[in-house]
């Protein structure tokens, strides 16, 4: 059901791109080597040619560290060209950490215009399946900035999608096709955001056709809101004026064309949102809506329950795979539940490769979480894969496991995204993959990402302050409690007394400090969301003596070997979980957001 020549004409493209997908690889990587020769970096390997073998003998598939140099030596003033031909216009800030500081990725003109051409493509598809709803009406999508730094140099560093918020083409079409104006999405303070956001999506409910948010987070954290703020709401529908506390001038403004006191309006939501139960609240709120827009798959899997009792039988809808280095799939089927989600690459986008990766070395974190397969896999993990050759995109195989490498136009060579996928098909011949899970994550419960070293950092730093108290912290392991939102880190200490013969208490007020010390050592990633409350305070729970044996019995009891066994950093188990919560001696929660 395409609506227009001109999206029968991108889903055309998509069909000519995926079933000459090896060619335009090849032109595509052709024209990277082309450009970018006689950059710094590459010429370092290739001596000024741009041969595709010598590409490939000589350039080393590397990780943002081995490039990091070259960014900061741009972000300090040098040329761009030293790593790439197109000047850098901006950073983007990738919520992958690199040492706890997020990772900079250059930006370019070409690349902005190419974001833009997929925003396109995507909703041709999504037009095809649900028809042209940008005619029908308008999008509820909860859009939010981060604050942008600024490099020595003055380039602006900042998130892909503050970057897009703030493009001109974007607020263009703001107006028509969204419900929020575009002073509450750049609108700071993250509550005045929401609060005006959700007030614009009610007093527009019978415009809006689809709900959205980048994430599925988002959007369960704005039920969450409307549960905490809807009386108040309906008052200032019933009203016509805004609440006092939105004190953000922006808001005030945009808010003020909008608002109207209009009784009948704020009774109808009043009658919604006083129900006992809130199964299927969305499809309440806003009736005409077609679908939810949200990426669901990877770690956003974990929020699919709640949704789908909010969402009133709405399709959930994950329609791309994207980072801030590369654009890479799409979902071409948008019907398909999360739990079967693929997407398939865009071969025009970026050269891509693929390191194939052991099965038993994924850690199968979603399977355990979700489908309840035994953790034995996650505990087995073992092998690595160093020496292994990169396989290129049309070579992959069916059910095989791979790790993501992007060359790009915009100064990533042979670069290790982190992510794990899994070949499930292909459409033409171009192949389409289910994203696995993050390399080296082991807590994230919103677009945070922290890895066992992270973790290892924060305990290590907040552990010093039991040492002149006396206490060891024997064992500790790690959780993402979902169970309300938003969500957040829990902690499982074991101490121990120094001193054996020694009654000591723990005393609260140090373990609260604890907990505010973990947050403080945490990536930056965590702490702005943790700032802009995405991320609920950080939880210790201390344990009795015993507890760590207790959990490594279990692990062995379930096929583990005693010699091999670590405590898991984090914990996915339901079972092991039990073992541990029914052993806690004391809850403490870290009471201020870190600087
Ligand atoms: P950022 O660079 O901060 O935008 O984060 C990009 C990362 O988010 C990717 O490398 C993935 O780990 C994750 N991500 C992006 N899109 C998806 C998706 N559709 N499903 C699962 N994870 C995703």
């Amino acid at each position: 059901m395409a609506t227009n020549e001109y999206e029968v004409d991108e889903l055309k493209m998509m069909e000519e791109l995926t079933i000459n997908a090896h060619q335009v690889q090849e032109e595509v990587l052709g024209e990277i080597l082309k450009r970018n020769a006689e950059t710094e970096y590459l010429k370092g390997f290739l001596n000024g040619q741009s041969g595709k073998q010598l590409f490939k003998n000589n350039v080393p598939i590397v990780t943002y560290e081995d490039i990091k140099p070259y960014v900061d030596r741009i972000a300090n003033g040098e040329p761009s060209d030293i790593l790439l031909a197109e000047p850098v216009i901006e950073f983007n800030r990738s919520s992958g950490t690199s040492g706890g500081q997020p990772k900079l990725i250059p930006n370019t003109v070409e690349l902005s215009k190419k974001r833009a051409a997929f925003h396109t493509l995507i909703a041709s598809v999504l037009n095809k399946h649900f028809g042209d709803l940008n005619r029908t009406g308008k999008s509820m999508e909860l859009m939010f900035v981060k604050p942008e730094t600024e490099t020595p140099s003055g380039l602006k560093a900042g998130s892909v999608t503050t970057s897009r918020f703030k493009d001109n083409g974007f607020r263009n079409i703001l107006p028509m096709r969204y419900t929020s104006p575009i002073e509450t999405i750049l609108c700071l303070d993250i509550n005045q955001s929401m609060y005006c956001q959700l007030l614009v999506s009610f007093i527009q409910r019978d415009e809006v056709v689809r709900i959205g948010s980048m994430f599925a987070s988002a959007l369960l954290r704005a039920i969450k809101f409307i549960e905490d703020h809807w009386k108040e709401l309906c008052s200032n529908i019933k009203t016509g004026y805004l609440s006092d506390w939105i004190t953000d001038s922006g808001c005030r403004n945009a808010l003020s064309l909008i608002m109207k006191h209009d009784p009948a309006l704020a009774d109808s939501i009043e009658n919604i949102c006083g129900c006992r139960s809130w199964e299927g609240i969305i499809r309440k709120l806003w009736p005409k809506a077609k679908y939810i827009g949200a990426i669901t798959t990877g770690v956003m899997r974990q929020y699919t329950t709640a949704l789908d009792f909010y969402s009133g039988g709405l399709p959930l809808v994950s329609s791309f795979y994207a980072c801030s280095e590369a654009i890479c799939g799409i979902n071409l089927e948008p019907l398909d539940k999360p739990a079967d989600v693929s997407y398939t690459i865009l071969p025009n986008m970026a050269y891509f490769e693929f390191l194939p990766v052991k099965k038993d070395r994924v850690s199968m974190t979603q399977e355990v979480q979700f489908n309840g397969v035994s953790e034995q896999e996650s505990i087995e993990m073992k092998s690595n894969n160093e020496d292994i050759e990169a396989v290129e995109l049309v070579n992959v195989k069916l059910g095989q496991f791979y790790e993501l490498v992007v060359t790009t136009f915009t100064g990533l060579y042979r670069y290790r995204v982190g992510d794990i996928l899994m070949v499930t098909g292909f459409h033409n011949n171009t192949p389409q993959f289910r994203f696995v899970e993050r390399e080296n994550v082991i807590l994230s419960v919103d677009a945070d990402k922290t890895s066992e070293a992270d973790l290892l950092k924060a305990v290590t730093e907040a552990k010093t302050l039991l040492d002149p108290l006396g206490f060891i912290l024997t064992a500790y392991t790690s959780y993402g409690d979902m169970s309300s939102t938003p969500g957040h880190y829990v902690l499982f200490w074991e101490l121990k007394v120094k001193e054996d013969n020694d009654n000591k208490e723990f005393d609260p007020k140090m373990m609260v400090e604890c907990c505010s010390r973990m947050e403080e050592s945490l990536t930056y990633t965590y702490k702005i969301y943790r700032q802009q409350n995405a991320i609920a305070p950080l939880e210790i729970r201390v344990v009795k003596q015993g507890t760590f044996d207790a959990l490594m019995d279990y692990y062995v009891s379930q096929g583990a070997s005693m010699n091999q066994y670590k405590a898991p950093s984090c914990i996915k188990s339901k079972e092991a979980l039990k073992i541990l919560d029914s052993r806690v001696i004391g809850k403490f929660f870290s009471l201020k957001a870190p600087l």
